[in-house]
């Protein structure tokens, strides 16, 4: 952890960290798990407190383990709330968009399994909704080839690689899109960019950054290391 940033900024940042990371294997919440021996949600606070457009974080934290995220996240002061997260990634982030403050109009969500998102992707994906859109998403192009597979394992289909994108957090949104998105939710998405998509917002694409990338699975967590000690 290091010294309280200055308050600044027009953005808030969710983070839902409520997950309990089960594909890592047995172990703490995914977001407690420790990479270079720190929580990967420090590792994720403490670079979006970095950047200059951020004024208040807020993590939504699995409901037995508030307390103890309360007092690990205490050195950032006031400028990181932790609130109890809810049974889906979903749910985290409307619990802590409900207790975010209302007067920030521009609102990013943030895994904080993506720990090691750098400043200069916060800062990319805030400057394109501070710039007009209503919601935005860091993409990175897709590598891999893509089959359809039916029920038995066959293929039935290759999908145009050209055309997909890999989708990263942090996402932007303009508040009001973001909490339309949440209230008018019927089905549980895996990103807030889906949600948005569904009330009919146009969702920008912004370049990805591959040091983003989801740690999932134990594998993950040794390429963030090697990540880390490249600097
Ligand atoms: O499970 P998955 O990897 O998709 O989780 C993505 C993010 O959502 C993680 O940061 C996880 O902690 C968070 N999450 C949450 N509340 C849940 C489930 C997942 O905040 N109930």
């Amino acid at each position: 952890m290091t010294a309280q940033p200055s308050m600044r900024g027009d953005v808030a940042v969710l983070v839902p960290a409520a997950g309990s990371g089960v594909r890592l294997g047995p172990g703490a919440p995914k977001a407690l798990r420790l990479l270079d021996g720190e929580p990967l949600l420090d590792h994720a606070v403490r670079r979006l407190v970095a950047a200059p457009s951020v004024h208040r974080v807020v993590v939504a934290a699995p409901p037995d383990s508030v307390d103890s995220v309360r007092s690990m996240l205490r050195g950032y002061g006031p400028a990181v709330m932790v609130v109890a997260g809810g049974a889906t990634r979903q749910r985290s982030v409307a619990l802590a968009l409900a207790d975010s403050p209302a007067d920030l109009d521009i609102v990013l969500v943030h895994d904080a399994a993506r720990a090691l998102a750098p400043v200069e992707l916060i800062e990319r994906v805030a400057a394109a909704v501070r710039g007009g859109h209503d919601a935005v998403v860091p993409v990175l192009p897709v590598v891999d080839t893509i089959k359809e597979v039916d029920g038995r394992g066959v293929v039935t289909g290759t999908v145009d690689r050209a055309a997909l994108r890999a989708v990263q957090t942090p996402q932007g949104f303009r508040r009001a899109v973001l909490e339309a998105a949440h209230a008018a939710a019927v089905d549980d998405l895996t990103d807030d960019a889906g949600l948005a998509e569904k009330i009919g917002a146009e969702v920008f694409t912004v370049e990805g950054d591959e040091r983003a990338l989801k740690i999932t699975r134990p594998l993950d967590l040794e390429i963030a290391e090697l990540l880390l000690r490249r600097g």
